[in-house]
């Protein structure tokens, strides 16, 4: 993929970050002008086919005026307060401007959990998908409320690149207060020249974010460019552009300024090589020949090919899978423990609900968190 005139031309799935200094105003009222214009090319946007989710900030600087807590610096637990009371304003907000437009919103909270640990992640993921594919917007931000000091993102910029990677979108733009990456910090360097266009995070190119600066929202260029790490390495194209004008996404495709971080691989690859990755898989199935013929076509694992189950995993743990000569076929991540995935072994996915007491994936290992040895990364 290049960096077109027409930005969004490939984009099939496309995470949007929003910071809370374009979303909420500086007496903690939101910019509701401002975000019936996002909403504006987010429709535009969907109705061309593109599944768009939004990671959106804005609730700690709606709360902390709510609560009476004004501009002062907040304490962990005075910020969690600020966030359960600004994320209801800050969800619903959006869900009226996508509403408005024909979109339905719906709000999902994650913690880091969610999206790096790989047991909780196929959790998220699914829900993420689902939404997608029933044309609906997803509306993320963190759990602030529950999520404490040491494990939190703290910052959106690096969420948002999280969820892109677990939701395996091809594109993520940071809506920013600058229109990309410089040079040099152009606030206080008049000399300093715009990136277009970043192939490799070589420390030329770390050195150009310099320090962190603290203000309103908690992310600088540098938390854009740890961002951009994770970005690159799902496979996804990150842009950074600005935020702070009308119609943002549309001013885009008009040519708008913009700073691109152009990945190596897919999404779908970049994903397999994580998987293929795992150091120690928690443990292994051994399948039938037809299933490992199927796998080998690029099918999913069913239980009903499924011999024997080795070892103790939970769901979304790694697992190895096995032909009945015991070599390695694949790793994928197991839609269901250790114990589940025995009491289904040879079953027909129909007999799941009855055999489980849950209706559970039809899939023991879907064909998406499947990396075959010999594919990317093995
Ligand atoms: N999650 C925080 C909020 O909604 C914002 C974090 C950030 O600005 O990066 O208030």
């Amino acid at each position: 993929m290049t960096a077109l005139a027409t930005p969004f031309a490939a984009t099939k799935r496309m995470v949007v970050k929003t910071g809370s200094a374009l979303i909420v105003d500086e007496a903690g009222e939101i910019r509701k002008a401002w975000l019936d214009k996002l909403a504006d090319d987010i429709a535009v946007l969907v109705k061309r086919g593109i599944e768009i989710a939004v990671v959106t900030s804005g609730a700690v600087a709606i709360g902390r005026w709510k609560l009476g807590f004004g501009r002062r610096g907040l304490k962990i637990e005075e910020k969690q307060a600020a966030a359960a009371t600004g994320q209801v304003w800050l969800a619903h907000a959006w869900a009226e401007a996508l509403g408005a437009r024909g979109i339905v919103g719906a709000q999902v909270l994650l913690t880091p959990d969610d999206t790096e640990a790989r047991r909780r992640h196929l959790n998220a993921r699914a829900t993420v998908a689902k939404l997608l594919d029933a044309k609906a917007v997803p509306i993320i931000n963190e759990n602030d409320t529950i999520a404490t000091e040491e494990i939190r993102f703290g910052d959106n910029d690096r969420l948002a690149a999280r969820v892109a990677q677990m939701a395996s979108a091809d594109t993520l733009i940071l809506l920013s207060d600058i229109d990309g990456l410089y040079t040099a910090d152009p606030h206080s360097n008049p000399d300093a020249k715009h990136i277009p266009e970043v192939l490799e995070l070589t420390p030329d190119i770390l050195a150009m974010a310099g320090e962190a600066r603290p203000g309103y929202s908690s992310g600088g260029m540098v938390t854009k460019l740890g961002a951009a790490r994770i970005a690159l390495g799902a496979g996804c194209r990150m842009g950074i552009a600005l935020g702070k004008r009308d119609n943002p996404l549309m001013a885009l495709e008009q040519g708008a300024r913009v700073t691109w971080f152009m990945p190596q691989g897919s999404p779908a690859s970049a994903r397999k090589r994580w998987i293929a990755s795992t150091v120690q898989p928690a443990g292994s199935v051994v399948v039938d020949d037809g299933a490992a013929a199927a796998l080998s076509r690029g099918k999913s694992l069913l239980p009903a090919g499924v011999v024997t189950v080795n070892g103790e995993f939970d769901r979304g743990d790694a697992i190895r899978v096995l032909d009945k000569a015991g070599r390695e076929l694949a790793r994928g991540l197991s839609a269901y423990s250790a114990a589940d995935a025995r009491a289904i072994q040879g079953r027909k996915s129909a007999e799941i609900a009855e055999l489980l007491g849950y209706r559970g994936r039809d899939e023991l290992i879907h064909r998406d968190d499947l990396a075959m040895a010999g594919g990317p990364g093995r």
